[in-house]
């Protein structure tokens, strides 16, 4: 995600790029394919409302600077109601297309084993970072690279959820199409199916760790059973929440439950669970999901996984144009600097791509704007995020500069976060209109 963009946004400055992906020759444990930009495990890049959201904010100031990575993602757009959910195959087929036909792009599938030694250069290797190059960087930087574990959703086959029992729809009826408001399939659980359900997650076999591994996962990507851990309410009021949902089998019904799936791919053939990451095993797995009502006879297009992802301590590390201090050539993009998610990701990739094309016409951009969800990332990674406690970040209002003179608390978080969206837009604009250089120092 954030090779892909950072490579296209200096490509377009007119900088002459290469790109070093290792994959196919060397794989990782999650990719399938040899494209640039697969999305490897949910589909989604989550909400696109661009006023009321931050990844949304995010998604329209990518947009705004020309971002391959958005134009991709809103040509191969599936129904979701309120979000961007994304055919990957198509869509990282078309990144790689894009970036192949680039005459300012070369692509080296090679596995990168060292820092490198000239720059500028950007290393968006990703928390699946090959094990060779995370060695070379904790030497480096003289501190181990941050491990903690994700995991990853279920994939269903669609043909074989029973429609009989499960529906089309999605929460409150989002979406301005039908196709929108029908983009989610739905699974509905009585008290006593959700006990049962609880009682066989807690007990399945799961995934234990080594032995000097830490447990510490980010909070957006729990396990489902380590939800489950955490109460027997905790999914309830997570992703197996009730709310805004009417089950046309049973209008007068009320579901104490409701397990929800999202489309998976355009074809409408796959489905994934949301937010049923888990470290079950397989077998674990097959039986306990088959207890969901609608999905007792399902098979199952990939089974969920556990994790490593690595990441810098970036506060510590990098200075605020994401570059290593102790190597300035050498600038970091992506997860590995200690955002999270695939939009996150590519856009700290956008802005790596045009410090770096910069530096090499001797120029250097304004700092970015921090009242900007571009800005707000930046800033967070590069310094404003406690280093000792340092832990990956979704972009979030939380990272903002407050907006003076607005209500606080709940009652006034729709114009607050009006607010916070209508000045980002202006000051990326500006941004983006210039002057955004400094001279080179
Ligand atoms: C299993 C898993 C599930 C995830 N699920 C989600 C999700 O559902 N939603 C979400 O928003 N985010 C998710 N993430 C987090 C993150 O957003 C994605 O991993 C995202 O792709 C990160 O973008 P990136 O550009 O930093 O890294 P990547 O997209 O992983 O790109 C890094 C690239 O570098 C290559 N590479 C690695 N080492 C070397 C080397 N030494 N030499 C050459 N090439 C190398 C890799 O093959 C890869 O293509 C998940 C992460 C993982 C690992």
């Amino acid at each position: 995600m954030a090779g892909s963009e950072a490579a296209w946004q200096a490509a377009e400055a007119g900088a002459q790029v290469t790109i070093h992906e290792m994959r196919p020759g060397v794989e990782t444990f999650a990719h399938r394919t040899g494209s640039l930009a697969e999305m490897v495990c949910s589909n989604s890049f989550r909400s696109d409302d661009d006023e009321q959201n931050a990844v949304g904010l995010l998604h329209w100031e990518m947009r705004a600077a020309g971002s391959l990575i958005m134009d991709m993602a809103d040509a191969h757009r599936l129904p979701a109601g309120g979000a961007l959910a994304v055919d990957r195959d198509p869509f990282a087929e078309a990144v790689t297309a894009r970036l192949t036909a680039h005459p300012n792009i070369e692509i080296s599938h090679d596995e990168v084993t060292a820092l490198p030694d000239d720059g500028p250069a950007i290393i968006a290797t990703g928390p699946l970072t090959s094990g060779k190059l995370a060695q070379a960087i904790a030497a480096e930087t003289g501190q181990d690279a941050l491990a903690f574990f994700d995991a990853i959703a279920p994939i269903v086959y669609a043909d074989t959820i029973d429609m009989t029992v499960a529906w089309r729809q999605s929460r409150y009826d989002k979406g301005e199409t039908e196709e929108e408001r029908t983009a989610y399939i739905n699974c509905p659980m009585t008290k006593a199916e959700y006990e049962a359900f609880i009682d066989a997650l807690l007990a399945a076999d799961k995934t234990e760790f080594k032995p000097g591994e830490t447990a510490s996962y980010f909070d957006g990507c729990l396990p489902i059973e380590v939800m489950a851990e955490r109460g027997r309410e905790t999914l309830r009021h997570g992703p197996m929440k009730p709310v805004g949902l009417t089950n046309p089998h049973k209008p007068d019904e009320k579901a104490h439950a409701v397990v929800q799936l999202r489309r998976d791919n355009a074809l409408g053939t796959l489905y994934n669970i949301v937010g049923f990451q888990t470290k079950m095993r397989y077998g674990a797995q097959t039986d306990v999901f088959r207890m969901i009502p609608g999905l007792q006879d399902a098979s199952f297009a990939r089974l969920g996984g556990i994790h490593r992802n690595t990441f810098l301590n970036a506060p510590t590390l990098l200075d605020g144009e994401m570059r290593l201090r102790s190597k300035p050539h050498i600038r970091f993009a992506g997860q590995i600097t200690g955002v999270e998610g695939y939009v996150e990701s590519a856009a700290m990739g956008l802005l790596a791509g045009r410090m770096a094309a910069a530096e090499l016409r001797g120029d250097r951009l304004a700092p970015v704007p921090q009242v900007t969800a571009m800005g707000a990332l930046i800033h967070h990674i590069t310094g404003g995020a406690e280093a000792r406690t340092f832990q990956p970040m979704n972009v979030n209002f939380g990272l903002f500069p407050p907006v003076d003179g607005l209500k606080g608390g709940r009652r006034g978080r729709k114009d607050r976060y009006k607010a916070y969206t209508d000045r980002a837009k202006a000051a990326w604009t500006d941004w983006l209109a210039g002057p955004a250089r400094q001279a080179a120092e």
